[in-house]
């Protein structure tokens, strides 16, 4: 079937095991095929009363899933694993479909969070608590990390099966039971996710799926059995999703934008450098969180480094998804493509350099990026762009890589800590002590040393500082676990035939 003949589908939610239409189904959002513009898809837009519905699944399937054995949940945990590895080519194609990555770049995304799963397939280990005997005479203690209850997650649109599984896998190996709600804008990963945890042997109600908007956000915000919420996205939402939801009382941690520099050293492998920063620029389009957008180069190095880049650039092809060939697909919307390339007018304006128009880049089976119907924008390269401008400073989440010519070290330090985002960094140098200086000095979450897009391993955390975070925790890893638990200690004593008689003082360890 060609891609013209593919019928329009409707996307459901997921509530209680089964796929269940909008109570409201007016309230319905378009899925685009990026590759042509065209619409492939009709979502379900949430409004409170299906919330409702999928929290009070939740709430119901909780008490069982909380006492279900350690090694029960992690058996399930084992076979979602199993089954998504299975059908990874599947849930890729579904991605590519409504994103616009190539295939390769969503089984990738796809393999990064099956790494979380494989982590919580370690709950009975991740859970284990502390135990003291004889805290007092024939009195023991002991922790444990017991699960919240209902937790919700809102997710973006660029990443719709990597992000939701830095979530889900770990809230419900804890013992919680779970509401997504992905993005609207590529909603079917999630849908089949669901159906593959249901084939897992996941209890209904465990894991549900409400699409919407912003009515079905601020409904999980405000309902009073969501104990905890995690959200990923922009800025502007993570800081609305942290101060609306703790407000109402929930743990929140809301994962916000990002500005990504890379500081080339003198003394760096500049070739190495030229593949790092088109790869990390314009992998995915540049629409991921840990895009370098930023490359500060300390003289002399600009103009080698430049050139390098661009016959990088030069090299790679443009196109759809599903084509094999293509290196790079295109934007996920039409108003974002707009927004995306309206930078580089402003880059002109403000007196940078355009070296590399995207808008001019020739698309696989079209004619000019500009000139195709979809949402193409090829990849830009923007040369002496000043630090502060608004192209160097806004989040732009597209394919368009700013140089900006720095003299110093210190200069380039100065740039990204006056950055309002703290998400990822990397430093790029053969100077072991210029590099451990960087991981000292700089004020971001996440550093790469000679590594471009440093996304820790799923058994380490992940978050960033400033604005690219709202919240104490980050998500997977250690913190990831503790966020879906809180923690209990336990005093007891069990009485041998010795009593101790009746004392109103306060009491003291004996
Ligand atoms: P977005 O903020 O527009 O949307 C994220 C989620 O919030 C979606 O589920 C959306 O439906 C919901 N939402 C949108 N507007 C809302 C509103 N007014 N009230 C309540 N909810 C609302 O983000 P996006 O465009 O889908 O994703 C791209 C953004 O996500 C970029 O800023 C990117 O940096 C960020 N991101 C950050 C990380 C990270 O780890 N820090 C990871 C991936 C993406």
């Amino acid at each position: 079937m060609t891609r013209e003949e593919r019928p329009v589908k409707r996307i459901t939610h997921w509530i209680d095991g089964a796929e269940t239409a909008a109570a409201r189904p007016e309230r319905r959002g378009e899925v685009f095929d990026p590759a042509t513009g065209a619409v492939s898809g009709h979502v379900d837009l949430a409004a409170a009363a299906d919330v409702d519905a999928a929290v009070a699944a939740a709430k119901a399937a909780f008490p069982a899933w909380r006492d279900a054995s350690l090694v029960r949940r992690a058996q399930v945990l084992f076979r979602f694993r199993e089954l998504m590895y299975a059908r990874r080519g599947e849930l890729a194609a579904l991605i590519s479909a409504e994103h616009g990555k190539v295939h390769s770049d969503a089984l990738g995304e796809v393999a990064r969070g099956l790494e979380v799963v494989e982590f919580a397939c370690g709950i009975p280990h991740l859970l284990k608590g502390g135990f003291s005997e004889n805290v007092s005479t024939s009195v023991d203690s002991f922790s444990l990390r017991q699960p919240l209850g209902v937790v919700a997650g809102v997710t973006p649109f660029n990443f719709p099966a990597m992000v939701p599984m830095w979530m889900f896998p770990v809230a419900i190996a804890c013992g919680n039971t779970f509401v997504l709600k992905p993005s609207e804008r590529d909603p079917s990963a999630s849908m089949l996710m669901a159906a593959l945890w249901k084939e897992a042997g996941l209890p209904d109600g465990v894991f549900n799926v409400v699409h919407g908007d912003k009515a079905a956000v601020d409904r999980l915000l405000e309902h009073p059995d969501v104990r905890a919420v995690s959200f990923v996205g922009s800025t502007p939402i993570a800081r609305y999703v942290y101060e609306t939801g703790t407000r109402h009382g929930k743990r929140v941690q809301a994962l916000g934008g990002a500005k990504n520099h890379m500081l080339v050293l003198p003394d760096a492998d500049l070739d190495l450098v030229a593949d790092a920063a088109v790869n990390a620029g314009f992998g995915s389009a540049g629409e991921r969180c840990m895009a370098i957008s930023v490359v500060l180069a300390v003289d002399p190095v600009g103009d080698e480094l430049v050139g390098k880049i661009v016959e990088r650039v030069g090299r790679l092809t443009v196109g759809p998804g599903d084509d094999p060939a293509s290196d790079m697909g295109p934007l996920v919307t039409g108003p974002h493509r707009d927004k995306v390339a309206s930078y580089l007018d402003t880059a002109v304006a403000e007196g940078a350099k355009i070296v590399v128009d995207g808008r001019e880049t020739p698309v696989k089976g079209g004619t000019t990026a500009a000139g195709t119907p979809g949402f193409w924008l090829g990849p830009t390269v923007v040369d002496q762009v000043a630090p502060g401008s608004a192209v160097h400073r806004d989040e732009i989440f597209g394919p368009v890589l700013s140089i900006v010519r720095i003299s110093s070290y210190e200069e380039g330090m100065k740039i990204i800590n006056d950055v309002e985002y703290g998400n990822g960094t990397a430093i790029f140098t053969n100077d072991g002590g210029a590099a451990r200086r960087f991981q000292n000095e700089v004020e971001v979450g996440m550093v790469g040393i000679n590594v471009p897009i440093p996304v820790p391993m799923a058994f380490y955390s992940f978050g960033g500082w400033k604005a690219s975070l709202f919240g104490d925790t980050h998500v997977h890893g250690t913190e990831g676990v503790h966020f879906y638990t809180r923690g209990k200690v336990v005093t007891s004593r069990w009485l041998d035939p010795s009593h101790g008689g009746v004392n109103l003082g306060f009491p003291t360890n004996g």
